[in-house]
């Protein structure tokens, strides 16, 4: 299949740039080699829109990390994603620290940040009672909040599919030739998810012989090797692990702020913070990864990542942990993103290095990189009536009045069935994520669109029945449905299902 603008990779970055030229005249297929968006680093990360105080002055994560705070409530609110700009401190305990402060504070006023001051104790246990007492000063930024990460990736995809996007999924890039200026990428099925579907419209067509005028790379944590497929090796990507730790909805109406420590040399250190959907988070630590693939979770690290929350927040109670899990950070070589195309290959364009801020760059990243793109091809704008930049949902079952709730489930049967008890999730749902443009092929897929599985007992009782309703949707045999990918099924070879 011939397309003018093939993206690699369905991150937040891939998918925000693919609904950025979506209101373009260009056939666009954006190639992921996982069943699902968001399932590398911006389905594990801390979900934080950081105000932009600590990047280096005059780095491209310094401008975007800026520029895309500024955009994320809009984009959000385009979207129907919940963002919270909730503020957020960097806690001192002692002289040294409280120096930090006033450099990340310097750092922010030549970064063009706003909404930043230093204050003394007592506002600080004001706002947060459950603050370690000792902590003596904070640099508090009123402009950086908490947004849902792989939401906003999921709704992004949906919105580029929208509006005519194909979205090649269980698509592995292994191989880039040019040949009288056209790129042709070679692929692998790295899965039969979507070829078991019966609701999937990939065909096979879409991805067999596929050329390319523009390559916009955005594999992270393996943008280098999709680079070195293009001829390029002016950068590595070094992986480093972070791991987490989630509790329960209970313990986050107890926090407020997102809450950093000062950062060290290998990052901000270890946060608490609220998501946006109520629960409490802490996290996350770095550790070099050997594998890029990685996402194991380890005692020790945990235990260091729990100890040294402590440190900042008292309010912790590990008895209402529900689930640990990590996240690898694309660490470049160049110590900065990579936002340009090629210099060894004319129309490929890295997006490469996209380790933190980049959930928080990401809207400004997808501008600019229209604007890149724009300077190598001419592209004309659909009218005004052949794409929309707006996507909207129904309110959430959870998040509705007794009178909603009563209207809702008078009209659809399948409303009154909660399938999810401990989100309250209704089968409507479900059902609605699997038909979404971007739908959802697997338990994991419900889980991030819905809510199930996500709360308390995380999918004990939900899981066999978001199965069968993804079995019976899809068309895929019950004993086929995949946690993850395709290689993770849920049950053994046989069941009666
Ligand atoms: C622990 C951690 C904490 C973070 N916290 C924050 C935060 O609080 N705030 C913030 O702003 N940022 C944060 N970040 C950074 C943020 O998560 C990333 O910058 C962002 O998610 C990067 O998105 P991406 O699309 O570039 O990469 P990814 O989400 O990793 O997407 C890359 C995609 O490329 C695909 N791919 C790779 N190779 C191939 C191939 N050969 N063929 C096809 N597809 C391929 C992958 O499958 C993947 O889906 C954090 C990151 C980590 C890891």
């Amino acid at each position: 299949m011939n397309y003018d603008i093939c993206i690699i990779g369905a991150g937040v970055v891939g998918s925000l740039i693919a609904r950025q030229l979506s209101k373009y005249k260009v056939k666009i297929a954006v190639i992921e080699r996982n069943v699902d968006v968001s399932m590398d680093a911006t389905g594990a990360n801390s979900g934080i829109v950081h105000s932009g105080y600590d990047a280096k002055i005059g780095t491209k994560k310094a401008r975007f990390n800026v520029e895309g705070c500024n955009m994320m409530p809009a984009l959000c609110e385009d979207l129907s994603v919940k963002c919270k700009m909730i503020g957020s401190f960097v806690l001192a305990f002692d002289k040294d620290d409280e120096k930090v402060l006033q450099q990340l504070y310097d750092n922010g006023i030549k970064n063009g940040v706003t909404g930043m001051a230093i204050v003394d104790r007592d506002f600080i246990l004001q706002k947060e009672p459950y603050v370690n007492p000792l902590v003596t000063k904070a640099l508090y930024a009123k402009n950086a909040g908490i947004v849902s990460p792989y939401k906003l990736n999921i709704a992004a995809m949906d919105n580029a599919i929208m509006n005519g996007v194909m979205f090649l999924r269980e698509t592995k890039v292994t191989g880039i030739e040019k040949k009288d200026g056209l790129f042709h990428i070679a692929v692998d099925v790295t899965g039969d998810i979507c070829s078991m579907s019966k609701i999937d419209p990939i065909k096979e067509e879409d991805r067999t012989d596929i050329t390319a005028k523009i390559i916009i790379n955005c594999a992270g944590a393996h943008a280098d090797e999709i680079s070195h497929m293009a001829g390029d090796d002016s950068f590595k990507i070094i992986p480093r692990r972070g791991e987490y730790i989630l509790f329960d909805k209970t313990e986050g109406s107890r926090i407020n702020t997102v809450l950093f420590q000062t950062p060290t040399e290998k990052g901000k250190g270890i946060l608490v913070t609220p998501t946006v959907d109520g629960n409490l988070m802490i996290g996350p630590d770095a550790t070099l990864a050997q594998d890029k693939d990685d996402k194991c979770t380890n005692s020790d690290n945990l235990d260091y990542v729990y100890k040294t929350a402590t440190q900042s927040y008292t309010g912790l109670n590990m008895k209402k942990s529900i689930t640990v899990f990590a996240g690898i950070r694309a660490t470049p070589s160049t110590s900065d993103f990579i936002i340009e195309e090629s210099s060894k290959c004319k129309n490929f364009i890295n997006v490469a290095g996209i380790e933190s801020p980049g959930l928080t760059a990401s809207p400004a990243i997808a501008v600019y990189v229209e604007g890149i793109v724009r300077s190598l091809m001419e592209m004309k704008e659909k009218a005004k009536d052949e794409y929309t930049m707006t996507v909207k949902h129904d309110k959430p079952f959870s998040e509705m009045t007794n009178e909603e709730k009563e209207k809702a489930c008078s009209s659809d049967e399948l409303c009154r069935k909660i399938i999810c008890r401990c989100e309250t999730v209704s089968e409507k749902e479900i059902v609605a994520a699997i038909y979404s443009p971007c739908g959802a092929r697997t338990v994991d897929g419900v889980k991030k669109r819905t809510r199930a599985g996500m709360g308390r007992c995380q999918g004990g009782f939900c899981s066999p029945h978001v199965m069968r309703i993804l079995s019976e949707h899809t068309g895929i045999p019950v004993n086929r449905i995949a946690k993850a990918n395709a290689n993770s099924c849920m049950l053994g070879r046989y069941s009666r299902g």
